[in-house]
């Protein structure tokens, strides 16, 4: 295990809320961190104590950003793994590039979680107009197509119905490589979220419920309900064979439907979730302190509860707006991204609530 001494630096490639998060949990322990993305305006680079603001795939900017750090992990898993690839000698990489590689590529991520002895809807490749057709017969209507690539919070997704014109979905997704997947009926969805040191202890946080609107994350609770508990033992046991496969260090996060014939993976996260922003409070250790402890070799924190029930609402769009009366329940704790302009869909915080 190699341990990095508070005072370290901590290279974050991504300049998004989970970067900032991070960023701030990094802090409270004594480390530096340096903020790695593309656009000027990053809420991450704001609580950072360096930011170079390059493109993902400029080797040269990224080769001294990585030797300026004593370690990169990643807050956003659409950075491109080439350019990776050639740093990795600067500093260590944490999670490993194996697990972006995976996570970039839905249909990758099935066949891994189908390999490891988990269960997905059923799916079929589509690579073009022609193959739609083939696809659908295969698996049937409803369905949802979805484009391998750059996919995240509902976009790049387009649900068929029985009897649609396949011509409007294939524009939707901008004919674009795509997985068709199968319809799940679940009955509620949930998340693993799990940490694993550098000696391979892996800890989990409760199972949050989750519950989706359009395709985003609107709430998540903990603990789960019944329902979702007879399953976690399943979901637990196949997120950790993936975690152990791929020789994984820091937070992992894997989605599930919960259905009458058991766990139905979706789709993994190999970094910090929002459906695990209720850790901050609502657990001993934060998903991101632990993130943190993992990647600098530092004994995992306690993932318990901290109160008896939490829960936490994504502030979407406008409903950031209504801080003010949020801030009135003094029981709230708030979270804004300080994002400046407001748009309908985009994540500009959220609040937790804890219950005793
Ligand atoms: P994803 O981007 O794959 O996480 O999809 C976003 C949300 O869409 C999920 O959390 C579900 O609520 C819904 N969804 C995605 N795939 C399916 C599916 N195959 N069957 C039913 N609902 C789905």
């Amino acid at each position: 295990m190699r341990t990095l001494a508070p005072g370290s630096t901590i290279g974050i490639l991504g300049g998004g809320q989970l970067g900032r998060m991070l960023s701030v949990a990094a802090a409270q322990l004594g480390y530096r961190c340096h903020v790695y993305a593309p656009n000027a305006n990053s809420v991450a680079a704001e609580v950072a104590a360096e930011f170079t603001c390059a493109q993902d795939d400029d080797v040269a900017a990224l080769t001294r950003f990585a030797e300026s750090c004593d370690v990169v992990t990643f807050e956003f898993e659409n950075v491109p793994v080439g350019p990776l690839q050639k740093i990795r000698d600067c500093a260590p990489l944490h999670p490993p590039i194996a697990a972006l590689d995976i996570a970039q590529n839905r249909i990758a991520e099935k066949v891994f979680a189908r390999d490891h002895g988990g269960t997905t809807a059923p799916f079929a490749e589509v690579s073009d107009r022609a193959t739609l057709d083939i696809a659908l017969a295969e698996i049937g209507t409803p369905a949802i197509l979805k484009t391998i690539r750059m996919g995240y919070d509902g976009k790049g997704q387009s649900r068929i119905r029985p009897g649609d014109d396949l011509e409007d979905h294939w524009q939707a997704v901008a004919g674009k490589p795509c997985v068709a997947e199968g319809f799940v009926t679940f009955s509620h969805e949930f998340s693993v979220i799990l940490v694993r040191g550098q000696d391979g202890e892996i800890r989990f946080w409760n199972t949050p419920h989750n519950v989706h609107e359009d395709g985003i994350l609107a709430i998540s609770t903990a603990p789960a309900p019944d329902a979702i508990l007879a399953q976690q033992d399943a979901a637990r046991a196949l997120a950790a064979r993936m975690a152990e496969a791929m020789d994984y260090v820091g937070v992992l996060t894997c989605e599930f439907f919960a259905t009458e014939s058991g766990p139905v993976f979706n789709e993994m996260a190999p970094r910090v979730h929002n459906s695990g922003h209720w850790t901050i409070e609502g657990a001993v250790t934060s998903q991101f302190e632990n993130h943190i402890r993992a990647i600098c070799g530092l004994p995992l924190g306690d993932t318990g509860l901290a109160a008896n029930r939490v829960e936490m609402h994504n502030l979407i769009g406008p409903q950031a707006d209504e801080w003010q009366a949020l801030l009135a329940d003094g029981a709230n704790h708030l979270h804004l991204y300080g994002k400046g302009e407001t748009r309908p869909g985009r994540k500009m915080g959220h609040v937790t609530k804890t219950y005793f």
